[in-house]
């Protein structure tokens, strides 16, 4: 089938098979991007989001994922902090919103965080969302929580929770021992059924193949996600991914292609791995890419929301909302 037909299908409603997915991926580079583009244009016109993330409790994980500077399990030499206080969370998310940010996110090491720990991110949401001077929306990412403590946070004024799946059902047991995917979908799934929205993506360029690329996108189909955060591996000294070679920029674009076909209506979001993609991260707002995390990752540095809007200014893409709601 023709990339245009196909496009105008997807438009109309057509979900694409694995088979065809697979097909894209090999497709002529230029009628991917343009086929990209036009979904991206129909579905989000030329709007650009950004969000930030807030490093709220790093290191002594106990879980051993390959990519992860935190994980207990290597040594990585990261400094290790508890959880931030309800008052630094608040100043934290005030001055995102200053900067123009959309959205402030709160995300916690380990495989979820302790009661007590949930209720001072509460009580931060409650405050930050009580004040109406902050005009930002609120994101977590705090590990395996339960329904219950989905719907104390969603009181609080979070809106999406974040969960990564991190790569293809196959590819994740080669990257974590110590939990599974299904232990994710389920937490994803009660944070659903919490009434909240859900963003949860992947990390590229870890080993896997091409077919676990188009099996990463088609999961999060299956799921139902509305915000898709797609990291380029930044492999950590001390990791077992150290030594990983780098995917190649021809693959990240067609890789955030497919993922635009198979995901037409949601929001494609680069994260981690910014400053290893710097010198080509515009080109992918062509393949299907419309918001970004911007300033620092976890525990790597990133771009500020300036050098974000500078780079989009130059790259001459057109951009109509950016860091404005
Ligand atoms: S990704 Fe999360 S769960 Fe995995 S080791 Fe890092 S902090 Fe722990």
């Amino acid at each position: 089938m023709q990339l245009k037909e196909l496009g105008e299908k997807i438009i109309n409603g057509y979900k694409i098979t694995r088979e065809e997915a697979i097909e894209l991926y090999h497709a002529p580079l230029e009628e991917l991007k343009e086929s990209a583009t036009k979904l991206t244009r129909h579905f989000f016109k030329d709007d650009l989001e950004f969000c930030c993330i807030s490093n709220g409790k790093c290191g002594r994980c106990t879980e051993d994922c390959k990519f992860c500077s935190q994980s207990r399990f290597y040594d990585t030499q990261i400094d290790e902090a508890p959880l931030k206080t309800a008052q630094e969370f608040y100043e934290e998310a005030k001055d995102s919103a200053k900067k123009g940010i959309h959205r402030y996110s709160i995300v916690t090491a380990g495989v979820r965080l302790s009661q007590k720990e949930i209720d001072t991110v509460a009580e931060a949401f409650d405050r930050i969302q009580k004040d109406s001077d902050i005009k930002i929306d609120l994101c977590g990412s705090l590990g395996l929580l339960d329904l219950a403590d989905f719907k104390k946070l969603k009181a609080s004024g979070m809106t999406r929770y974040h969960c990564n799946i991190e790569s293809s059902p196959n590819y994740f047991k080669k990257i974590c021992t110590t939990h599974t995917m299904e232990q994710k979908e389920k937490t994803i799934a009660m944070a659903k059924e919490a009434g909240l929205e859900i963003c949860s993506g992947c990390i590229i360029g870890m080993g896997e193949s091409i077919e676990d690329r188009v099996d990463i996108a088609l999961e999060l189909r299956k799921i139902g996600v509305d915000s898709a955060p797609v990291n380029v591996l930044n492999p950590i000294k001390g990791t077992p991914l150290e030594d990983q070679a780098p995917i190649s920029e021809e693959d990240i674009e067609r890789t955030i292609a497919v993922f635009r076909h198979v995901l037409p209506d949601v929001v494609l979001r680069l994260a981690g791995g910014r400053l290893k993609i710097q010198s080509f991260f515009t080109n992918l707002y062509d393949f299907g890419i419309n918001a970004q995390i911007t300033g620092d990752m976890l525990t790597t540095a990133g771009l500020t929301v300036n050098d974000d809007i500078q780079a989009v200014i130059k790259s001459n893409k057109v951009i109509s909302k950016i860091a404005a709601k």
